[in-house]
């Protein structure tokens, strides 16, 4: 099987954030040292490599960069400040922007510019439509079913939800057929074998074991649990920030979208009330951990933060204006300001929509569902291996 050769990828890679790959002159230090890499998937040596002989469709079928975590170990004793760590995480945003057909997550992620635009669009858009269908403003109290029914907010939600789940399950298609389909991986099969095998994963691996590591996937997405192999009290604790930020967003992602009828209501529930305790726990969580990562990368107080990509910036920037902007509507509900709450809730959903329309589907958040996919796909891939 023969690989073609870009010679313009190391330079296109470079408007992703991965600026420091040339320097690399092949020791394996780095991969020696990375607690993540395995036998069967050894890195980021290998794809450093890979990137600096062009090779694209080699990149595109590596799992590799999302087996990475980021701890910056590897970054830390390259003899050549390389900078592996950075290079897989700018590989991330090139991988997420090649799975993406729509090719908006390429822009997103290229241009500061398209990205503070859409930002900017999205959002005017959400206050263009507040200030057309909003329902009346009672001043006489905080009736904010009133002003934006939740059953009007409701539908709308299930739409967004329904437009980002394809979006962002039609790119996870795609990088399924570019990291299963190709038996190029394993020079140990014959060249009948390869081919018996690609014919096997592309006409479809037994669904039986795909259900049967399904749970792989599940454990995974919900705990990120391969972050913890990577050792210090600090990289540890970097997983426990990371973790308290995405069960955060998970959880009000849930109340708003799912159970938004008993989330946003009129009357404030009881202190002790589940659907309350769930939204203190979200603002916590989202609040504390969003701020410990700005204030990081303000400081570039670890080698994880050294280097900030604009949609870094967007994503952290976007969640603590949104989890901010919810404790001020929470505040000016419990004083009883209606207009301020209703101006504010408008403010709060032209944060609040653009993160989730621009991240989910084309740039940072999607790391959440590729890392536990390929954790779960290299089990499938393995499984089947030992059948072969
Ligand atoms: S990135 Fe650094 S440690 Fe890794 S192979 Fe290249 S020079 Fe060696
Ligand atoms: S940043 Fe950490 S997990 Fe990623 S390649 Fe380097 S050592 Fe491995």
């Amino acid at each position: 099987m023969s690989a073609e050769v870009n010679p313009d990828l190391i330079v296109d890679l470079k408007k992703f954030g991965v600026k420091s790959a040339s320097a690399c002159f092949n020791c394996g230090n780095c991969t020696a040292i990375c607690s993540l890499s395995s036998e069967s998937t050894p890195f980021p040596r290998k794809v450093i490599r890979y990137l600096q002989l062009g090779l694209k469709d080699k990149l595109m079928e590596s799992p590799e960069p999302w087996l990475c975590y980021y701890c910056g170990d590897c970054s830390e004793t390259c003899p050549r400040q390389a900078d592996p760590g950075e290079v897989m995480m700018g590989l991330r945003r090139y991988l997420t922007s090649m799975y993406d057909w729509t090719g908006i997550s390429r822009l997103f992620y290229t241009s500061t510019v398209f990205e503070v635009f859409s930002i900017l669009l999205v959002a005017a858009l959400v206050g263009l439509g507040f200030y057309t269908f909003h329902g009346p403003m009672l001043t006489d109290r905080v009736a904010l079913n009133v002003f934006a029914p939740n059953t009007t907010i409701e539908i709308l939600d299930l739409i967004m939800l329904g437009v980002l789940s394809f979006l962002l399950l039609t790119n996870a298609y795609r990088m399924f057929r570019a990291v299963m389909g190709d038996p190029a991986q394993y020079p140990e099969l014959t060249p009948f074998e390869k081919q018996q095998f690609q014919n096997r994963i592309i006409r479809g691996i037994p669904a039986p074991l795909f259900i049967s590591e399904a749970k792989e996937f599940v454990v995974h997405f919900l705990t990120q649990k391969k972050f913890i192999a990577c050792g210090t009290a600090s990289q540890r604790m970097q997983w426990f920030n990371h973790l308290l930020i995405m069960t955060g967003y998970s959880t009000v992602f849930l109340l708003v979208v799912v159970g938004l009828r008993w989330f946003q209501r009129d009357e404030i529930y009881a202190l002790w009330h589940p659907v309350r305790l769930l939204g203190y726990y979200a603002t916590f969580a989202i609040l504390y951990g969003t701020t410990i990562a700005i204030v990081g990368r303000i400081k570039r107080s670890k080698t994880v933060y050294a280097h900030s990509h604009s949609s870094d910036w967007a994503f952290l920037v976007l969640l603590w204006l949104t989890t901010f902007s919810g404790i001020l509507i929470h505040g000016t509900r419990m004083l009883e300001m209606p207009l301020t709450t209703y101006y504010l809730y408008v403010i709060h959903l032209m944060i609040a929509v653009p993160m989730l329309v621009i991240e989910v589907p084309f740039a940072k958040w999607t790391h959440q569902l590729y890392r536990p996919l390929i954790v779960y796909l290299m089990n499938v891939k393995k499984r089947a291996m030992a059948r072969a």
